[in-house]
């Protein structure tokens, strides 16, 4: 039997070895500068170190080890052009680099290094760009992408590029090896399908990923060098996102590309949206009891404990420390009832200061002791209300499932009355799970 994936309430654990986040912006208008350093600052969240020269680049270099990459100009006291962009290649740091003047001459003479894009200054819009595009580089380092084509130099060609604009990149010569790896990579989340390929065709792979994953999961764009009309609509209908000519631009492939993951990304969110409460992050009610239902069907033998977990007095917490030291305190409960959520089990914010959890697999005195131990855990937590300590205890309400409680509303009705009578029995304790 197959088990829901548990949301969990916090983000991924961060990766053992963090990545480089420290951005060096080397532009020798202080202003500009300034402009483009605090909108990443501000927007992203990420540091930024200011360079006028090639020299105090050098130094910002040295002084620091963790570069994420470079936005520079071209145009700079102590050398230009060329001799800006080696500067920053040779040193294997993503760059983009930006300047005063449209050139098309150099934009194209830029763009044949390794320079991930080249973007105009002062024009509208082009700080909000500059934002994006450092953006789009720092998430594509947590994306795998998948390039399938048989031709090896055309493979080479997506792989490096993607790999400039930070993904991690696996590659395929064939549909069979291409199901192997995503089985294997389940991070990739972008697969470049050419359609001539020995075997299976680009469109009939395309198909079978589509099979295994949805939309909001994986990305596909088909590449083909033919100009057969009803190619690209067979690779449409078969599943995939998007399509490119052979042979494109560097610039086009990027924006397909980017537009992609960008659109994955905002169904992600849309769907966080939709199931997560905004203050806590918990699953919300409505998420809670759409997975309590399906576990309550899907484990139709074993044991299930439903809980319902109340702040005791909380309105004195609002009127005593202000409303947003009682958000405060709903985060810290949140995390403390995170912590306690065991792997499989589940737990929410049913509304106010009211939070529910399912426990699954576990006895009705192991259950009471699981509750009775988050019970001790928030009565223990000290939240810190700008250096005024505050603490909080919760009610609980729980009742195991039995013939006399078999679904999910009998369930809720009961653990709720327990609620009230451990409130009516002087708060801060368990009702509901006592021995028979
Ligand atoms: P009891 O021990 O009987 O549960 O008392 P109580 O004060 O906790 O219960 P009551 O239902 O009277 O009050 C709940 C309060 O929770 C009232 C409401 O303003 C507050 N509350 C609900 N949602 C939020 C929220 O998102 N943020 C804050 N700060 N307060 C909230
Ligand atoms: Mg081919
Ligand atoms: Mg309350
Ligand atoms: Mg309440």
């Amino acid at each position: 039997m197959t088990m829901p994936t548990p949301l969990r309430a916090s983000p991924p654990p961060a990766s053992p070895t963090p990545l480089p986040q420290r951005i060096l912006v080397v532009e020798n208008s202080r202003t500009h500068a300034r402009l483009i350093g605090e909108a990443i600052e501000q927007k992203l969240n990420l540091p930024v170190v200011y360079a006028a020269t090639l020299a105090e680049a050098r130094a910002a270099l040295e002084r620091h080890p963790d570069w994420f990459m470079a936005v520079t100009s071209l145009v700079l006291a102590d050398g230009s052009h060329d001799e800006v962009v080696e500067f920053f290649l040779s040193r294997q740091l993503p760059t983009v680099v930006v300047s005063g003047v449209y050139d098309d001459v150099m934009r194209e003479q830029v763009l044949r290094r390794q320079v991930v894009d080249y973007v105009l200054k002062n024009t509208p819009g082009s700080i909000d760009y500059l934002v994006w595009l450092v953006q789009r580089l720092e998430r594509n380092r947590r994306i795998a992408a998948l390039v399938v084509d048989d031709s090896r130099s055309a493979r080479q060609h997506a792989a490096a590029l993607l790999s400039m604009y930070g993904f991690r990149v696996v590659e395929a010569a064939d549909g069979e090896a291409g199901l192997a790896m995503l089985d294997a990579n389940p991070d990739i989340r972008l697969a470049i399908v050419d359609q001539e390929m020995p075997g299976m065709k680009g469109h009939e792979f395309t198909r079978r990923l589509r099979a295994r994953h949805a939309r909001d999961h994986l990305a596909i764009i088909g590449i083909s060098g033919t100009s057969d009309g009803s190619l690209v609509p067979r690779f449409l209908k078969s599943g995939a996102n998007d399509f490119l000519h052979k042979p494109f631009s560097r610039e086009e492939f990027f924006c397909r590309v980017s537009q992609n993951i960008d659109q994955l990304e905002l169904i992600g969110t849309l769907q966080d949206l939709a199931t997560r409460d905004f203050l806590t992050g918990l699953p919300n009610r409505r998420s809670f009891l759409e997975h309590s239902e399906r576990l309550l069907a899907q484990q139709a033998s074993s044991e299930v404990t439903m809980a319902m977990i109340d702040i005791d007095h909380f309105k004195h917490v609002n009127d005593s420390y202000g409303h947003e030291a009682g958000d405060q305190a709903l985060r810290a409960m949140a995390q403390a009832l995170h912590a306690h959520t065991r792997p499989g089990d589940y737990s929410g914010r049913f509304g106010g200061e009211e939070f529910c959890m399912l426990i699954h697999g576990i006895d009705r005195a192991a259950a009471a002791r699981h509750l009775e131990a988050l019970r001790a855990a928030v009565q223990a937590l000290e939240i810190d209300i700008d250096g005024r300590p505050l603490r909080i205890t919760i009610s609980i309400g729980a009742c195991q499932r039995s013939p006399q409680f078999p679904n999910l509303h009998k369930l809720l009705s009961e653990a709720d009355r327990h609620l009230y009578l451990s409130k009516a029995g002087g708060r801060n304790q368990l009702r509901g799970l006592e021995p028979d």
